[in-house]
């Protein structure tokens, strides 16, 4: 799917703009890297360009050229707020309605600046003046280097910009085993290893650099939490705030763990249950033609892409759990006839 405004976007970037660069909650390695790059890239071409992430983004991330300069809303409030009244332009990178930025999307929704979504999930939302949304690509990295590209600006890439595309790729890609069946984005990989990145320095930056108490989680979270249902080719593991004390949780924790549960031969759907401040955090993940972006919309209110998305339920644990339970039977069927 594509739906892209990009003449009138670059007729609006022809005259210096005040652009704040917005990005999801619990930002991961895309929503920082695209925020990075395109924030790099604007501001060579004259703009006045700030960025700012609802909350903290983890810490595996903060190698990365200029996040600095990020702005975190629930830690600078009152800075982020300057700078969503002084935008011209706001866009939202790797996400798709502006309802995803929690407190801040007040602030943002009322603003008068001009709204710009720059995202590969499915189905943005109608908030936005002009789109550049691409479903089929590997991640809002990929799309970002489409841009410049397509902007004619391609020499402006420098080494920090293509770091932080790979890196927004890498993490979007899972080191490039899912959403990364597309010849272009090897193309792209290329034109980012000739501006003289370290591949595998960078791969090292990002995932070798669990503390002990995260290497431990994972393995309580496999030994002890894991709950496989061959019957429903499906496998989830529930984690409660007791769990995550127990190993000293710190953002980015978690990341990657449902990946485990998809690992196993026969399992379709896979699926991660984290308890948050009154809150779970759900992460699906699917193989093939199964989609869990029906399961995450239709049934907890969230979304994201087919073979990977999220949504926050704010039920109880064990009633998040017996929620997408009891949904299994139904989509019995769609689970065990998965191709590809
Ligand atoms: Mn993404």
């Amino acid at each position: 799917m594509e739906d892209t405004d990009f003449s009138k976007i670059q007729e609006l970037l022809a005259s210096p703009q005040t652009i704040l660069l917005t990005t999801h909650t619990n930002p991961d390695g895309d929503a920082i890297g695209s925020s990075l790059a395109f924030y790099r890239y604007l501001m060579l071409k004259g703009h006045s360009v700030s960025m700012m992430v609802p909350d903290p983004f983890p810490s595996f991330l903060a190698w990365l050229t200029d996040t600095g300069k990020i702005a975190v809303f629930s830690q600078q409030k009152e800075q982020v707020l300057q700078a969503i009244s002084a935008a011209t332009v706001i866009f939202s990178l790797d996400y798709n309605d502006l309802n995803r930025l929690n407190d801040a999307a007040g602030p943002v929704m009322a603003s008068s600046a001009i709204k710009v979504v720059l995202d590969h999930h499915l189905y943005p939302a109608e908030q936005y003046d002009f789109k550049f949304s691409v479903t089929k690509t590997s991640s809002t990295a990929e799309l970002v280097f489409d841009f410049i590209h397509a902007m004619g600006d391609e020499e402006l890439i420098d080494k920090a910009i293509a770091e932080s595309l790979y890196t927004g790729i890498v993490t979007d890609t899972g080191s490039f085993s899912y959403s990364c069946n597309y010849v272009k984005t090897y193309e792209v990989i290329a034109a980012l290893f000739r501006r003289g990145i370290d591949g595998e320095h960078i791969h090292r930056l990002i995932y070798d650099t669990y503390s002990e108490h995260r290497l431990r989680l994972l393995g309580y979270s496999l030994s002890d939490k894991l709950v496989v249902l061959p019957e429903y080719h499906t496998a989830y593991i529930w984690l409660t705030s007791e769990d995550l004390d127990r190993f000293h949780y710190r953002i980015g924790d978690t990341e990657g763990v449902v990946n485990y549960a998809l690992s196993i031969e026969g399992i379709n759907m896979a699926a991660l249950f984290s308890e948050r401040d009154n809150s779970i955090r759900i992460s699906f993940r699917s193989k093939g033609n199964f989609s869990v972006e029906r399961i995450a919309k239709d049934h907890f209110d969230g979304g994201g892409h087919a073979n990977a998305s999220g949504a926050t339920s704010y039920l109880s644990m064990e009633e998040t759990v017996n929620r997408f339970r009891n949904l299994l039977p139904h989509y019995r069927d769609a689970l065990s006839t998965v191709y590809k």
